[in-house]
């Protein structure tokens, strides 16, 4: 399970996970985690507390398209 979404891997998703949730990352980077989150079911099997994440990244400055995105998501699930 080391799928490549949004250009980034699932190893790296997890290994980032908790700088992302600590707002440590640069603009880029953090989108690219949302971006693959918000898109592999398998990191979220995984463990990745897709909320706690989501609320994260809105404390901090979230381009307005990706926090839609996002709840675009979640309003599916
Ligand atoms: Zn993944």
């Amino acid at each position: 399970m080391d799928r490549d979404i949004g250009g980034i891997r699932c190893s790296e998703v997890l290994a980032r996970l908790g700088d992302v949730l600590e707002g440590d990352l640069l603009e880029a980077d953090r989108a690219r985690i949302t971006t693959h989150v918000a898109g592999c079911v398998e990191c979220r099997r995984f463990g990745v507390r897709y909320a706690d994440l989501v609320a994260a990244l809105r404390t901090s400055d979230v381009p307005p398209a990706v926090a839609a995105a996002l709840d675009a998501r979640l309003r599916v699930r």
